[in-house]
């Protein structure tokens, strides 16, 4: 199940990972009023659809004038958002999250995810944050960086000191990133993720470390268990005919063209 990048922050915030001051909204006059409460020198709007690739396709836009906020909202929202990951049919943008404008130093790559190889948590890092990881993949995989967590041990300060290492950052960051990685870890087993993807992570021109992205996917199998990430699920994002079956406890997956396939595993069927 994926969740919008506003409850992903919300998420982090309960786990204290630093997350831009910022709230979702659904009109004009909600914008309005929470940008008045808001005081930064730079403000953002952004789209809140189940689909990354925003920046590129007019998702998110910036401004410095507080007045200017209400009208950004007015054009993003009910527009259908073309991105590399919506395909052609776009999405419909029915929220969007005000946040302050972050001072961005340097942007980094940051995820979590389960290395089906060795089935431990692995954290996947890189200097080439604001990039695609498929495209570093393609062009530079040397400047990915993989680190494993054995399970029965958990995270040590050790595994934040290594990728603090190899992002090269400077020694007052390394303490801040031991603490972010231990947070997110926590937070990963916690709550049951299957992918939790921060990018960009920045390093701020204050020398703090800050999630601007969040982007996270939980295992349908540990919903059970954890009733406030269950209610988080937007069926508004979902096609229409996987909601339907997955209320018969059904494994359906859309596909293009005419075939429907539906058996008894999803990965199976595929
Ligand atoms: P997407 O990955 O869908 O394109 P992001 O949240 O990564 O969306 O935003 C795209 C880019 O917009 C970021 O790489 C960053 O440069 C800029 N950006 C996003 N949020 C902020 C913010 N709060 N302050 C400053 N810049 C931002
Ligand atoms: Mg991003």
């Amino acid at each position: 199940m994926n969740v919008h990048e506003y409850q992903a922050k919300a998420l982090f915030r309960q786990y204290n990972i630093p997350v831009p001051r910022g709230k979702m909204v659904h009109s004009v006059q909600e914008g309005e009023s929470w940008t008045r409460e808001l005081d930064s020198p730079v403000y953002v709007v952004k789209a809140q659809i189940h689909a990354g690739g925003r920046g590129k396709a007019g998702g998110v836009k910036l401004t410095k004038k507080k007045t200017e906020v209400g009208g950004l909202v007015k054009e993003m929202l009910g527009k259908v958002l073309v991105t590399h990951q919506t395909g052609p049919e776009g999405k419909e943008v029915q929220k969007v999250l005000i946040e302050e404008g972050v001072n961005i130093q340097r942007e980094l790559y940051l995820s979590i995810l389960i290395d089906r190889d060795t089935g431990w948590p692995t954290f996947i890092v890189s200097t080439q944050g604001g990039m695609e990881i498929e495209e570093v993949a393609a062009h530079s995989p040397e400047k990915i960086i993989k680190l494993g967590v054995d399970p029965s041990a958990g995270f040590k300060p050790f595994h934040g000191r290594v990728v603090a290492a190899r992002l090269g950052l400077e020694k007052e960051l390394v303490a801040p990133m031991v603490t972010f990685l231990s947070d997110l870890y926590r937070l990963f087993i916690e709550k049951g993720v299957a992918l939790l993807e921060i990018n960009p992570l920045v390093v701020t021109g204050e020398k703090t470390l800050i999630a601007l992205d969040a982007k996270v996917a939980f295992d349908d199998n540990s919903l059970f268990k954890n009733w406030d990430v269950k209610e988080m699920r937007d069926l508004a994002e979902e096609d229409p005919l996987e909601v339907r079956a997955s209320q018969y406890g059904l494994n359906y997956v859309k596909l293009d063209g005419e075939i429907g396939c539906m058996v008894n595993g999803a990965g199976l069927a595929m």
